[in-house]
């Protein structure tokens, strides 16, 4: 395959040590790996992760959970999203923790355990500001006795979510604080009711670096250890670096006539006799079609423009009149040191996150460091 993506695990391993060094020795680290790592492989990097010192891991769904566990790891592993009562059962035999919001599914996820006669580890999610999963604040405490009052469950942690953590506007740093002064009055009532909250938990990459004080008693950001800054006016001032990098082959190269056109829908035209360059890699590997004429690749050192629309599985540069580049050359389509993901993603209204996800399951990845 001509096109791979590079993962630079020994960026990972960097910007785990960043992340430790602004938050401290007490609070633990959950990497996310859900959407198989954010594209860049959940088990190779979960591996890498636990090793440089990460303790936690957390995925959306049982799916995900489930794929680790028969990689071989052993960590503990929150479950983000709502599961399913069917699904209870395997999540018991699996060892994975889920996250839970009300009183129904406590009693589903009690009836599960005695069932099974094994007992299972919970985190109580508290909605303080995202409007998505979580309990209400005011019901934390009823709801950390009711786990609490069963005997096959155990209260492990307690979570809130931020919405608006990443953002500098005044307003937004506001209600990030208000979600967390409303989440420690949360955590307070369970501990006034004599219940030990377990590991409490909030901080996303946003709160890692501009709310101090929602580190608590463990931090998940994701997008921060993948190597991109939440916030985009950050980007590169951070000290972390991107850990995939998209890679491919210059395969051809064509010499066109001025005035000719490139690609489906005849959207560029030479300007001037030249070379165009083929590279196999297009929208169906992950290659925002929205990109189409507005991105350069990296051959021999020296960028090129796109010329033409991305297609399916291939695209064109514009290799100039007298080109340097050499049939079968590296070509960087984004990494470290070079147009990242963030940068991608900026200029076609998305964020770093679907950029990286994106990247289909057809384009190998490769570990490196
Ligand atoms: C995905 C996710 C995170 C990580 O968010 P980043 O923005 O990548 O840091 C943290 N917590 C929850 C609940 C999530 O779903």
């Amino acid at each position: 395959m001509a096109t791979k993506a590079i993962i630079h695990l020994e960026n990972l391993r960097s910007n785990i040590e960043r992340a430790r060094k602004l938050i401290g020795t007490h609070p633990k680290i959950c990497l996310p790996v859900k959407a198989d790592a954010y594209g860049h492989g959940a088990i190779p990097l979960s591996r890498s992760a636990l090793a440089a010192g990460v303790e936690y891991l957390a995925v959306a769904g049982v799916q995900e959970g489930a794929e680790l566990r028969r990689g071989g790891i052993e960590a503990p592993i929150l479950l983000l999203s709502q599961v399913l009562p069917e699904e209870l059962p395997e999540i018991i035999n699996l060892g994975l923790i889920p996250l839970v919001s009300d009183e129904e599914f406590i009693d589903e996820a009690a009836g599960a355990a005695e069932r099974e006669n094994k007992s299972l580890a919970l985190h109580l999610k508290i909605d303080t500001g995202m409007g998505r999963l979580g309990c209400r604040p005011e019901e934390a405490a009823l709801m950390a006795k009711k786990i609490s009052s069963s005997k096959k469950l155990k209260l492990e942690g307690v979570a809130t979510h931020f919405s608006v953590s990443d953002t500098q506007s005044g307003e937004d740093q506001g209600y990030t604080k208000n979600q967390i002064e409303v989440f420690s009055g949360a955590v307070s009532s369970i501990r006034e009711a004599g219940i030990d909250p377990g590991l409490v938990h909030a901080a996303n990459s946003g709160a890692l670096i501009f709310h101090e004080d929602s580190y608590f008693d463990m931090v998940r950001p994701g997008l921060y250890l993948y190597g991109y800054s939440p916030s985009r006016s950050l980007q590169g001032q951070l000290g972390i670096e991107p850990v995939m990098e998209l890679k491919s082959v210059l395969v051809n190269i064509k010499k066109i006539k001025k005035g000719e056109d490139v690609s489906y829908g005849r959207t560029w035209t030479a300007p001037k006799d030249t070379y165009i360059g083929v590279i196999p890699t297009g929208y169906a590997d992950g290659f925002p079609r929205g990109l189409s004429n507005n991105h350069s690749i990296l051959i021999g050192g020296r960028a090129y423009p796109l010329a033409g629309r991305i297609c399916m599985d291939q695209c064109m540069v514009d290799l100039g009149s007298d080109p340097e580049a050499q049939r079968w050359d590296e070509a960087v389509i984004f990494g470290p040191g070079f147009i990242n993901a963030a940068d991608m993603a900026e200029k076609i209204n998305a964020i770093p996150y679907e950029i990286t996800c994106s990247i289909n399951k057809r384009v190998p990845r490769e570990y490196v460091g």
